[in-house]
């Protein structure tokens, strides 16, 4: 994979850093996307190999354009940066928190994808790879025997069901341009997320190999469909 280019949002920790160094130690060179330069900087050359910095705020307009703007051709496009929320059901929710959290996780993904879209466009084989959750599938949420059969963490769950609409979008929309667009449920990791991912979390390595194994399709590979990390199907 050496002379691609890749970016990863939200890459300065957690999940995200990890797939960085995974993507740098196949000799990518990796745009580390931080909204903080500092952070950013130090996760950088934590990764090594061709990692560099861009700083990178999925919900501000103006950062997202003038990130897009150093990149000349992009191959891999990792949309990871997203934030949770309490774990409230709708009913005990106010908008204002829905509009937080879909600011990051949805808005972002899509002002992020469609800013790098001619940069993926001048890649013969671009990849997108949306992490997303598996508290998002709307199947699970309805199978009683399943233990996400719940209205809880609402804000958040309802924010990944969107972004999987999304990867379906994205999936149909850039077939003609041979970019493929997956979805991925990490799975729980040890990450700063939130308590639970902290305190019960495996490990976030394991996330970025499944983050890896999409963002490296092969042309006659999938697109528009929501692996699990371990690359089994997650039902939407
Ligand atoms: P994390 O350690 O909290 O990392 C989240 C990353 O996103 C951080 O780098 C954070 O940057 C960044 N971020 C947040 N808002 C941003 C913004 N507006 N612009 C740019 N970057 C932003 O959590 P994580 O677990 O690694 O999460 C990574 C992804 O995995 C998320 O999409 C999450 O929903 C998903 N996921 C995680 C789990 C889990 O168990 N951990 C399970 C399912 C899905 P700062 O350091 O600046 O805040």
């Amino acid at each position: 994979m050496d002379n691609q280019v890749a970016l990863v949002t939200g890459a300065n920790k957690g999940i995200g850093k990890e797939i960085a160094r995974q993507l740098a130690g196949l000799g990518l060179t990796v745009y580390v996307g931080s909204r903080d330069a500092g952070r950013g900087e130090q996760a950088a050359a934590e990764i090594g190999g061709d990692a560099r910095l861009l700083v990178l705020d999925v919900t501000d307009h103006a950062s997202v354009a003038d990130a897009a703007r150093q990149v000349g051709t992009l191959d891999v496009l990792v949309n990871n940066a997203g934030i949770s929320g309490g774990d409230q059901t709708p009913d005990q929710e106010d908008a204002d928190t829905f509009r937080r959290i879909y600011e990051t996780n949805v808005f972002g993904v899509v002002a992020v994808t469609n800013a790098f879209l001619p940069a993926l466009r001048r890649s013969a084989h671009a990849r997108i790879v949306n992490v997303s959750s598996g508290t998002g599938s709307l199947s699970w949420a309805t199978d009683p025997q399943s233990r996400h059969w719940s209205g809880r963490h609402a804000a958040y769950r309802s924010s990944k069901t969107a972004l999987n609409a999304l990867t379906v979008f994205y999936a149909h929309s850039l077939a003609d341009d041979g970019i493929k667009v997956n979805a991925l449920a990490p799975g729980l990791r040890r990450t700063d997320l939130n308590a639970t991912a902290a305190a019960s979390g495996g490990d976030p390595a394991e996330a970025a190999a499944g983050a890896v194994r999409l963002a490296q399709l092969p042309d006659d590979g999938p697109t528009g469909r929501f692996f699990s990390w371990d690359g089994t199907t997650t039902p939407w």
